[in-house]
């Protein structure tokens, strides 16, 4: 911040000085805030919004669709065979891995879409405005980023794919648990599926 100040009398010059020390505590006091508040609603290894600070905004997004009539999607995303990055290269490459993994989906949304963390290696998406074409071309476009790229974690270079669920309000469900169970169960079924694609809840073939 800056406080310019000119043309200030000899006499002034004291009261001007105090002035700018305050000026300069209410800037500190407003950056501590503010990263305070960073601090507390995002997951500090994969740098997308904490479980708590996603399901809040979510809710706020269900309202404001129902209230605006518009469509909005979710996606559950989860790291395929996970567990065996860990057991194969370490806990702390696996971290690494989730953490690119975190850098790729906040590198393929867009700025109103709201990325979380939900659990260990499953991240959820909140896409306001969207229904089902554009909600399985952003999982696609997710999924297919992942699949691509190569990720180097210390001395390891690895390849991971992820598997998605999408659900949409209001036809999959209508409140956050609804749409985070429909989401989830179509991610069962892109599981079982044979993992890394994207899976629509009610669009099985
Ligand atoms: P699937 O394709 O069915 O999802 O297989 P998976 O191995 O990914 O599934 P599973 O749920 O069995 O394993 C998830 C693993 O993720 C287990 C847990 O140890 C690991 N994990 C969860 N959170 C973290 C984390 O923060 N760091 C690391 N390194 N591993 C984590
Ligand atoms: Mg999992
Ligand atoms: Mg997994």
């Amino acid at each position: 911040g800056y406080l310019i100040y000119k043309g200030v009398r000899e006499e002034d010059k004291e009261k001007f000085a105090i002035l700018g020390h305050q000026f300069a505590l209410a800037l500190r006091r407003l950056k501590l805030y503010q990263d305070i508040e960073r601090l507390a609603t995002t997951d500090s290894l994969t740098e997308a919004h904490t479980r708590r600070y996603f399901l809040e905004r979510f809710e706020e997004e269900i309202a404001r669709a129902a209230l605006r009539k518009t469509e909005l999607s979710i996606l559950m995303i989860d790291v395929d065979h996970f567990k065996g990055f860990n057991d194969q290269y370490g806990h702390l490459t696996g971290d690494r891995i989730l953490k690119k993994i975190g850098r790729i989906i906040k590198d393929n949304i867009r700025e109103i879409d709201i990325a979380g963390r939900y659990g260990g290696e499953e991240f959820c998406v909140a896409l306001p405005e969207t229904g089902l074409d554009g909600a399985f071309l952003a999982a696609e476009r997710i999924r297919i980023a992942a699949e691509s790229a190569v990720i180097h974690a210390y001395d390891h270079t690895v390849k991971a794919t992820i598997s998605l669920g999408v659900a949409i309000f209001p036809q999959s469900g209508q409140s956050v648990d609804e749409l985070i169970d429909k989401a989830d169960w179509a991610l069962y079924r892109a599981k079982t599926m044979g993992r890394n694609r994207a899976v629509v809840f009610g669009k099985y073939k």
